[in-house]
């Protein structure tokens, strides 16, 4: 048999239900802060990430699903959706607007060694926030993530570090370079390599040897300039006043080569969540100079979140629990009967969010019909056969306690509605 994909996932229910649900959850959540859906595609031409997240950044130089099409076209998967929405928000003449607030949903694909949570196609959900250079931008991003998901009963910090601007970042990168040129040989390749490119990236490096040596680094933070430091302390403060709970980490720098002061990332129980920043040097480097917009976003996993609610909490609580009604003719006589009784059910609950679902089915034998309803769960089997088809009767019967009765076809649908799933 052909079978999936190595580090891709198949979802299916009742985890499929749990994501949708998680999904709209998010969606609600930031079109109440005034966040608009945005779709782009999937693949893109290759040069928008390298020109992007940076050709030394892992995600580009190593994981990135890259492809010709039948053209010669350079094309590759998604690894990320921000230089794709910004790609977008240029190429659709969004920059006129003063502000432009956006959220997404979709795959992002990374050729990485698949673990636990990390999968070669996975999905991400994120918000993209441009035109405010102030630190209240950040505020509202950053605690608005804190509620989101704390709205999920998920108590998370958030770890956040400033990694400067144009105007300082060089005389940083000058100083890191400096320190870890001195422990160049105890560096491993790739980090001799980035110490060239951009040593910054050598403090997300996972190495042990490379995070030893990073513990004495230089901090970011000692090399802010005036409005960067304001901007980082501004910030920190006004988040600590409203009780975001604040993990000052100074060697934070997160994997793409974008960001420019505030980077941040979420995490519980020591899991990473979601990460984000600013990225106010994006829609010139994407636009090729022709235009500059501040802005500042973040994403978070969904395959991450759905596990930890499904390992801390009761999944239960989030799906909810739905009437499951099959609808079952026995014989063709009762067929026209029962299919009426269908449609007029489906006329009335189609389309509104009923926490009922019905199954329309046909079984010669009702033993059969019971024996189905037992594996799939039914709350009730409602059934017409010969002897119902003579006294123009339908039967109920109720799947928990085994009780049934006979009811008049007429009176039906008032029972059924008033009584069985309770809606009017
Ligand atoms: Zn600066
Ligand atoms: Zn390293």
């Amino acid at each position: 048999m052909v079978e999936r994909p190595k580090g891709t996932n198949d979802y299916i229910h009742p985890e499929s239900s749990l994501r949708k649900i998680i999904v709209e959850k998010i969606s609600n959540f930031f079109e109440i802060l005034g966040y608009k859906p945005i779709e782009t595609p999937i693949f893109e031409s290759v040069d928008l990430f390298k020109r992007s997240a940076g050709v030394v950044s892992d995600i580009v130089s190593k994981e990135m699903y890259e492809f010709q099409d039948k053209k010669g076209r350079h094309l590759a998967l998604r690894p990320e959706i921000t230089a794709p929405v910004v790609r977008a928000i240029i190429q659709n003449n969004l920059l006129q607007q003063q502000i432009i607030k956006l959220y997404y949903v979709g795959s992002i694909f990374r050729y990485e060694k698949p673990q636990k949570d990390r999968y070669r196609q996975a999905t991400q959900f994120g918000v993209e926030y441009l035109g405010i250079e102030n630190y209240i931008a950040d505020f509202e991003l950053i605690f608005s993530i804190y509620k989101l998901y704390q709205s999920f009963n998920l108590d998370v910090e958030i770890h956040v570090n400033s990694i400067g601007c144009k105007d300082c970042r060089p005389q940083y990168r000058q100083k890191l370079y400096e320190y870890f040129s001195k422990h160049k040989e105890n560096l491993c390749n790739d980090c001799q390599r980035r110490l060239e490119e951009n040593p910054l990236r050598i403090l997300d490096c996972k190495n042990p040897n490379c995070k030893l040596i990073s513990k004495e680094a230089p901090k970011s933070i000692e090399y802010l300039c005036q409005n960067c430091d304001k901007h980082h302390k501004e910030l920190t403060n006004i988040l600590k006043f409203y009780n975001v709970p604040l993990i000052e980490n100074h060697y934070l720098v997160r994997g793409l080569d974008y960001y420019n002061r505030t980077v941040f990332e979420v995490k519980f129980e020591g899991v990473d969540l979601a990460g984000g920043g600013r990225y106010d040097y994006l829609v010139n480097q994407i636009s090729e100079g022709k235009y500059d917009m501040p802005a500042i976003g973040f994403a978070g996993g969904l395959e991450r979140l759905t596990n930890i609610l499904k390992e801390k909490q009761n999944i239960n609580k989030f799906l909810g629990e739905n009437i499951k009604i099959n609808l079952v003719s026995l014989t063709n006589e009762a067929d026209k009967i029962i299919t009426g009784i269908y449609t007029r059910i489906i006329n009335k609950i189609a389309g509104k969010k009923n926490s009922i679902e019905v199954n329309l089915m046909k079984f010669e034998k009702l033993s059969k019909a019971l024996k189905i309803a037992d594996k799939m769960k039914a709350n009730y089997t409602l059934f017409m056969g010969e002897e119902e088809i003579k006294e123009d009767e339908i039967t109920i019967k109720n799947m928990e306690t085994g009780k049934q009765e006979k009811i008049k076809v007429e009176n039906f649908m008032i029972k059924f509605f008033e009584e069985i799933i309770n809606i009017e």
